[in-house]
C-alpha cells in the first residue's frame, strides 16, 4: 500500500517581495506595500495537499474560494491592500478534487496548517467533508485577532481542534499524530502565526515528505533562514525555520514542500505506507 500525496496549486497570491523574505526587506513596513512600487510585487502559488492514505482521505489547507474571481474585496476586506488573490479556471480545491475522480464528501479530515485567508478561504468549497481540524493555539488566536484573520471563512464549518502534545518532535518538542502511527504528524512551528503546523508524511521505509507550511516561503528562503514578512513572533519564526532547514537535510527526507514555493511543480508523490 502507498500514501499518495497530490500537491495542488489552489490559487495565486500577489504580495510585496518582502512578504516571503523579511530579512531581505529594506524597510520594516515594506510588507504593507505602502510607498512601494509595482516592481516590488511578486506572484506566488498557494498550495493545498490531498493525501490518499489507507486510513482516510486527508486535505491540508484549501486555497482560495472562487468568490475571489468576482470580488477580492468582498472575500478579503482590507487585506486586499497587502495581498491580491487569483484563482485561474479549474484551480479551486473542489475542481481539482473532482478532476481526480473524488468527491469533497469523501474527505475524512480537512486539516488547516493555520487559518490565514489564503489557506482557509476555500473551506466553504469542501464544507461537506467529514472532519475539520486545526491546532488549539491557531483556533484561539484566529478568534481574537480580527486583523490577520477573516472569521467568516470558517462560518458554517464545524471546526474542531487538535491538542499538540509534548512528543519531543519539532522545533518546540510538540506535535500531533493524526492516525497515531507516525504516518501523518503535525509539528508545532509557530512564528508566522501562533498555531502554525508543518507536516511530516512518513512511509514504512522511514522516508519522509516535509510540508513546511509557511515557516519559510520557499526552499531557497528556508536555506537562507529567511522568515516570512508577516509574523506574530519573530524569535519563534526563526526557531521554526531553522528546525525545518535542518530536518530537510536529513537523508530520509525525500522532499521539502513549502506552501508558496514558485519552484514546486504540482504533481503526485507516492511513498510506501506504514502499517498497511
Ligand atoms: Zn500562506
Amino acid at each position: 500500500m502507498t500514501i499518495k500525496i497530490h500537491v495542488l496549486h489552489t490559487g495565486l497570491i500577489t504580495v510585496d517581495k518582502s512578504i516571503p523574505a523579511h530579512e531581505a526587506a529594506i524597510n520594516p513596513l515594506d510588507f504593507t506595500g505602502i510607498f512601494r512600487s509595482h516592481k516590488n510585487k511578486i506572484t506566488l502559488p498557494v498550495s493545498s495537499y490531498l493525501i490518499e492514505h489507507p486510513k482516510g482521505l486527508v486535505l491540508i489547507d484549501t486555497g482560495w474560494n472562487d468568490l475571489v474571481r468576482t470580488s477580492q474585496r468582498k472575500e478579503l476586506g482590507l487585506q486586499v491592500k497587502i495581498n491580491q488573490a487569483y484563482l485561474p479556471a479549474g484551480w479551486s480545491v473542489r475542481d481539482q478534487i473532482e478532476s481526480l475522480g473524488l468527491k469533497t464528501s469523501d474527505i475524512d479530515y480537512v486539516m488547516l496548517s493555520h487559518l490565514h485567508s489564503d489557506h482557509a478561504s476555500g473551506l466553504p468549497l469542501v464544507a461537506d467533508a467529514k472532519n475539520f481540524l486545526t491546532s488549539e493555539e491557531e483556533w484561539q488566536t484566529a478568534n481574537r485577532d480580527k486583523l490577520r484573520y477573516i472569521t467568516k471563512m470558517c462560518q458554517g464549518i464545524d471546526m474542531n481542534t487538535f491538542h499538540i502534545e509534548d512528543t519531543g518532535h519539532g522545533p518546540f518538542g510538540r506535535s500531533f499524530d493524526l492516525f497515531n502511527d507516525g504516518s501523518i504528524e503535525f509539528l508545532f512551528t509557530p512564528g508566522h502565526s501562533l498555531g502554525l503546523a508543518a507536516t511530516i508524511i512518513r512511509g514504512e521505509s522511514g522516508q519522509e515528505v516535509l510540508l513546511a507550511a509557511d515557516t519559510g516561503y520557499s526552499a531557497k528562503n528556508i536555506n537562507k533562514l529567511y522568515t516570512p514578512g508577516i509574523v506574530k513572533n519573530r524569535g519563534n519564526a526563526i526557531q521554526s525555520v531553522g528546525w525545518i532547514r535542518e530536518k530537510s537535510r536529513e537523508s530520509q527526507v525525500i522532499e521539502l514542500l513549502p506552501n508558496h514555493d514558485p519552484e514546486v511543480i504540482p504533481r503526485e508523490r507516492k511513498i510506501s505506507c506504514v502499517n498497511a
